[in-house]
């Protein structure tokens, strides 16, 4: 009998190796069609508007990382188009974060 159930313990636990296994292969699978970014450089308002408008295919929103602002205006002068953009973008990624914390609290 303890014979019996060594031998199902061993089946067990390599079936249980074979689904995280699998589970594995199907994340990485998952997180290679992420096209986030570490870095973004916000140069022309159009430019910066066509990266914003992308999806990740993992996260939905897509985080474009640190964003550098590239087009210089003098100290003082009213928000450019790309400063109202960057601003947009940066309340889509704090929504996108709220939600993401939401999420890993229900599950
Ligand atoms: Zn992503």
């Amino acid at each position: 009998m303890s014979g019996k159930l060594s031998g199902l313990q061993k089946r067990l636990t390599k079936v249980e190796k074979q689904l995280a296994d699998r589970a594995d292969r199907a994340r990485r699978a998952w997180l290679a069609k992420c096209n986030c970014k570490d870095w973004t450089l916000a140069g022309p308002a159009e430019q910066f508007e066509e990266q914003m408008k992308l999806r990740c295919p993992c996260h939905g929103f897509r985080r474009l990382g640190k964003i550098t602002r590239l087009l210089y205006t003098e100290p003082g002068s009213p928000p450019t188009r790309l400063d109202e953009l960057i601003a947009t973008y940066e309340a889509g990624l704090a929504e996108a974060e709220r939600e993401q914390a939401h999420d890993a609290q229900e599950s």
